[in-house]
C-alpha cells in the first residue's frame, strides 16, 4: 500500500556542494586526527585502543581507486575534503552514479570529539518517504561527538518512481551468497556494495523504513498483528554472539531501550512503537527473506548492532512518519553515545 503523500524528488540542491562549507576554508582544516577509543560505545571490547572504523579521506582516495578498478561506473565525486584526511567537525559528502538516475549521495559528519560512528540508511525501498525524509535532515547535522554516515537515499530511482523497487526489492540483495556472478545484469549491485563497504566503517546500523500496518506481540486485526511492520524497532535476534569475536551484542535491550525513549514522545496509544525479533537466525522463523537484509548483513557479516526502524504507512501525515523516525534515530544516538552539537557553528 503506498504512504499517504506523494514522494518528493530527489533532495533540492543535494548535489550543489552541500556540507562541502564555505570556499576558502580549506587551509583552516583540521589534520587528519586519529579516530580514539569510543568508551560511551558497550559492544567495543576493552583493551587496546582501535582506531575508528570510519576513515580519513586517504582511504577513501584508495577506495574510489579499488572501485574504478572494479567497476568503471561507480567513481564517486567527492565534496568537503579540499585538503587532507578529514579531522573533527569536519563532513564530506560523496556522489556516486553522479547525474544518473541512480545517483547516490554519501555524507560523513565527523564530530568535534571521538566516538561511535552511526550509520542511518534510508530510501532503501523506494515507497517509503518517512524514512528517507528524515534520513535527508541528517545530513546537516553536527556533532559534539561521534561520527554519522548518512545515506538518505540508498535506492533513488525507485523513489522518483515510488516503487518498492523497480529492479527487485533491494533489502533482499546484502547477502553474501548473492555475491557471485548474477543470473543477470543488476543495477542495484554496485550500490548495495558501496553500502556494504560504507556499513564496515560503522559501529550501529539503522535502516529506515514504512511497513504496513501496525506491529502487535499478538493478533488484534487484520491492520495490527504480528505480522505488520508499522510503529516498531526491528533486530534480528534478541541477542546475538559474533563467533568472529566473541562478544555479544544486545539487540533486544537496545531496541527496547530504544522504544522507551521513543514512546515518551508519542502521546497515542495505538502509535507507540515496540519491539519486533525477526529471529532470523532461527530454522523457525517466519522472516527467513530477511537473510538478505541489510540489518542482516550488518550483524551478521560484520558484527555490529543493526535494527531496522518502522513507521507505519498508516500514520495519519507524513510529518508525523517523519518525525517519529527522527525520534527513534535520536534515542540510539543517545544510547550510543553520538551527541548533537546545537546550535551549529560553523566558521
Ligand atoms: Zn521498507
Amino acid at each position: 500500500m503506498p504512504g499517504n503523500a506523494p514522494p518528493l524528488p530527489g533532495r533540492a540542491g543535494a548535489d550543489s556542494g552541500r556540507g562541502a562549507g564555505p570556499p576558502g576554508l580549506s587551509a583552516d582544516r583540521s589534520p587528519a586526527l586519529p579516530r580514539g577509543p569510543r568508551p560511551e560505545n558497550p559492544y567495543r571490547p576493552k583493551g587496546p585502543e582501535k582506531p575508528s572504523r570510519l576513515p580519513p579521506a586517504a582511504s577513501l582516495a584508495a577506495l574510489a581507486l579499488a572501485l574504478a578498478a572494479s567497476a568503471l561506473f561507480a567513481l564517486p565525486a567527492a565534496f568537503g575534503q579540499p585538503s587532507g584526511p578529514p579531522g573533527h567537525g569536519d563532513r564530506q559528502h560523496i556522489v556516486y552514479f553522479q547525474g544518473t538516475d541512480q545517483e547516490l549521495e554519501i555524507y560523513k559528519i565527523y564530530g568535534r570529539h571521538d566516538g561511535p560512528t552511526i550509520m542511518i540508511l534510508g530510501g532503501i525501498q523506494g515507497d517509503e518517504p518517512g524514512g528517507f525524509m528524515s534520513a535527508d535532515l541528517y545530513v546537516d547535522m553536527a556533532l559534539e561527538r561521534g561520527n554519522l554516515i548518512v545515506v538518505p537515499r540508498a535506492n533513488f530511482k525507485s523513489i522518483i518512481a515510488f516503487n518498492r523497487g523497480i529492479v527487485g526489492d533491494m533489502n533482499r540483495k546484502f547477502s553474501d551468497a548473492q555475491a557471485g556472478p548474477a543470473p543477470a545484469p543488476d543495477p542495484d549491485r554496485e550500490a548495495v556494495r558501496i553500502i556494504k563497504n560504507l556499513m564496515a566503517e560503522a559501529d550501529l546500523f539503522l535502516n529506515l523504513h514504512d511497513g504496513s500496518g501496525f506491529y502487535r506481540h499478538s493478533w488484534e486485526s487484520e491492520m495490527a498483528n504480528p505480522k505488520r511492520y508499522g510503529q516498531c524497532i526491528i533486530a534480528d535476534a534478541e541477542s546475538y554472539r559474533d563467533p568472529k569475536t566473541g562478544r555479544d551484542i544486545a539487540l533486544g535491550r537496545d531496541a527496547r531501550r530504544a522504544v522507551e525513549l521513543i514512546n515518551r514522545s508519542i502521546p497515542e496509544d495505538e502509535f507507540k512503537f515496540r519491539f519486533s525479533n525477526h529471529d532470523t537466525l532461527s530454522e523457525t522463523t517466519s522472516h527467513a527473506e530477511q537473510r538478505g537484509s541489510a540489518t542482516f548483513y550488518a550483524l551478521t557479516a560484520l558484527g555490529i548492532p543493526a535494527f531496522g526502524i518502522e513507521t507505519s504507512k498508516q500514520l495519519p501525515s507524513l510529518e508525523m512518519k517523519i518525525r517519529q523516525h527522527n525520534l527513534a534515530v535520536n534515542a540510539f544516538m543517545d544510547i550510543f553515545g553520538v551527541v548533537p552539537e546545537s546550535p551549529r557553528v560553523r566558521m
